[in-house]
């Protein structure tokens, strides 16, 4: 079984952070449909950076609210993912395989994904391990 363990210990604490930091994001999304996404990342030096969908006309260039905050943590000068927060009001609400390629590039396997369903809803807590455990590595 490939090891799916979180890469660092990140607390509760730090992931309801990012969850806030998430929700207000999500205020921003810019949506051609009704899901709205929220999302925020840590970086290894320990900030967070936040993003939103980005619907576009032609959906090949929707911008997920995942790939939009790692953008943004290395736009800022880190490659070190640690932690990811996704909000949307939807049940198992995963980031999908294209933002996990993202996740993997940048926090590998043990980089702790979570989500909530509704602001200050407690959040699912994952590694981007467990959500693909047969990722590539
Ligand atoms: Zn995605």
């Amino acid at each position: 079984m490939p090891d799916t363990r979180p890469s660092v210990e990140v607390s509760g604490a730090i992931l309801e952070k990012l969850a806030v930091a998430a929700w207000d994001a999500r205020e921003h999304a810019y949506v051609l449909g009704t899901t709205k996404v929220g999302c925020a990342v840590l970086a290894g030096d320990g900030r967070v950076f936040a993003g939103c969908n980005i619907e576009h006309h032609h959906r090949c260039h929707d911008v997920h609210a995942e790939v939009n905050a790692i953008s943004s943590m290395v736009a800022a000068g880190d490659t070190r993912l640690l932690a990811v927060v996704v909000a949307a009001e939807r049940e198992r609400f995963t980031p999908c395989g294209g933002c996990l390629d993202w996740i993997f590039q940048f926090g590998g396997a043990g980089c702790v994904v979570a989500y909530g369903t509704a602001r200050g809803r407690p959040l699912v807590r994952h590694t981007a391990g467990e959500l693909m455990p047969y990722y590539p590595r």
